[in-house]
């Protein structure tokens, strides 16, 4: 049994305006929450949802956090995010070994000075950093079987699956997967998830000159559906000045292809 939140929706930079309230302008973070402890999925700007929920559930004892990758769009809510400096707290930071980079060392570059005043390690909670195994491919956290999947992405992205027996929530932002060559074995994956939450950034149109960039379209997030048994299709990580019109045509549209879409906004429980 869990609580799963997406506590942030746009992608690449944070927006604000009149515009762009209805499916909000913070960056990628989800929220799983358990009875033994919360799940954190990437600490872009969103998290700062989850920090006010947090402050009134005192529930940030024990803490995950599982990161896709590394762009600045998914760490950077990380140094203000308040468990960080509760003595009370254990935080695990967990991310793939095999990436090309160190992420240790990314993300204690990330924050330290003279970006952040406080080093990441010197705060007051317990943290440890472990990466994830690579014998297998899913493992069990508070409760929960955690699975990932490599995905296309310019310096390498996970994708994560959440499956608590009953409902499978499948985190499918930052991948680039045209819509007429998916990888099957992502479809696989995928196959009878409640929930794709699916890096819809660009329209077909657009995709065509922004090749290579990292990203897909709402087309690419129906075909996986169909083919895969998926129940729901979340359009998320949309462009930055994707405004709330656009984003409530792009939704019509692509219930014509798939039927049970829906697009990301802040703080929406699945
Ligand atoms: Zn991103
Ligand atoms: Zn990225």
């Amino acid at each position: 049994m869990y609580n799963f939140y997406i506590r942030g929706t746009r992608g690449t930079s944070t927006m604000c305006g009149q515009k762009y309230l209805k499916y909000g302008g913070h960056t990628t973070c989800f929220s799983v929450h358990t009875a033994l402890g919360t799940i954190v999925i990437d600490a872009g700007s969103g998290i700062v949802n989850l920090d006010k929920d947090l402050h009134t559930q005192h529930d940030h004892r024990s803490i995950t956090m599982l990161f896709t990758h590394f762009h600045l769009d998914h760490i950077v809510g990380l140094p203000s995010f308040t468990p960080l400096y509760d003595k009370n707290a254990t935080i695990s930071m967990m991310a793939d070994s095999a990436r090309p980079d160190n992420w240790k060392q990314t993300l204690t570059t990330f924050m330290s000075k003279p970006y952040w005043p406080v080093k990441l390690g010197e705060t007051q909670a317990k943290l440890e950093f472990k990466d994830l195994p690579t014998d297998t491919s899913s493992m069990e956290i508070y409760g929960l079987k955690v699975s990932w999947f490599k995905v296309p992405h310019p310096q390498q992205s996970l994708s994560f699956k959440i499956d608590d027996g009953t409902t499978k929530t499948i985190i499918a932002t930052d991948v680039e997967y045209p819509s007429s060559k998916i990888n099957p074995e992502f479809i696989r994956f995928c196959e009878n998830a409640d929930h794709l939450i699916f890096d819809s950034q660009y329209t077909e149109e657009e995709y065509q000159c922004y090749k290579g960039w990292g990203h897909s379209t709402w087309e690419a997030g129906a075909n996986i559906c169909k083919a895969a048994s998926v129940k729901q299709l979340v359009l998320f990580h949309h462009l930055p000045d994707r405004t709330d019109d656009e984003i409530d045509e792009i939704v019509s549209k692509a219930r014509q292809e798939f039927r049970n879409t829906v697009a990301a906004r802040p703080n929406m429980m699945l």
